[in-house]
């Protein structure tokens, strides 16, 4: 049985923090080559006239990825156009891949956001969800048990990962930075690449 790890996210921008959780995920589970990096086409949580377009965010993960074996693109959201609700991109993925084990990866701060997903107890149902802890957004049995069950919060808290690096980056700060003139702090947190792509179409600097 193969194993698919999902990740899905804004990506606005991609950082190396995504990569370096995706990489590890990847190496953990024996994953390695599908590792899907999946830019949400109309993100649920997010306010879209903010949020830069999907072929930027598709681009720069594209340029993310390159070179990196266990790393691929996943635009089924984009096919589906509409809201990306990953339980319904998941049920594809599990239709194209039926005798395989689709997992869902998600940091810390989502774990604590995941009750007010698009059928969350159906999601937790279904797939298994690994969560990449991130600091200051530690899972709290007891902040869980508000929203699920102690069945499903058993569940979530068993693939919270245990002993790995945390990386605090994420992609307000190094928008921020771009924005009060930092570049040069903020190229620190994305692959070349993609600080490049940025460059070159003049992203954030507004
Ligand atoms: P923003 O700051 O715009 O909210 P973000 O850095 O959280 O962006 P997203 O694209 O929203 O990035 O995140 C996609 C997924 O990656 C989410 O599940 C998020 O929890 C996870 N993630 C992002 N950065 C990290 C990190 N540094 N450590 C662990 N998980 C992360």
């Amino acid at each position: 049985m193969k194993q698919y790890i999902f990740f899905g996210g804004t990506f606005d921008p991609v950082h190396n923090g995504h990569l370096a959780v995706a990489g590890r995920a990847a190496g953990i589970f024996g994953a390695d080559g599908s590792v899907l990096l999946a830019p949400a086409f109309v993100p649920p949580h997010k306010d879209a006239g903010k949020i830069l377009s999907f072929e930027h965010r598709l681009n720069m993960v594209q340029c993310a990825v390159s070179g990196k074996e266990n790393l691929q693109v996943c635009t089924i959201e984009r096919e589906r156009e509409g809201k990306s609700y990953s339980f319904d991109t998941l049920h594809i993925l599990h239709t194209l891949h039926p005798e395989d084990q689709i997992n869902l990866l998600i940091g810390g701060d989502s774990l604590l956001q995941l009750h007010s997903w698009y059928r969350a107890k159906d999601l937790v149902r279904d797939f298994r969800i690994i969560v990449y802890p991130r600091p200051g957004e530690e899972p709290d049995k007891a902040m869980l048990r508000r929203y699920w069950t102690e069945e499903e919060t058993e569940k979530l808290l068993s693939f919270v990962l245990k002993d790995v690096p945390l990386f605090p980056v994420s992609s307000t700060s190094i928008r921020e930075m771009y924005r009060s003139g930092r570049r040069e702090e903020a190229e620190k947190y994305v692959p070349e690449k993609v600080a490049s792509y940025i460059r070159k179409n003049l992203l954030y600097f507004s």
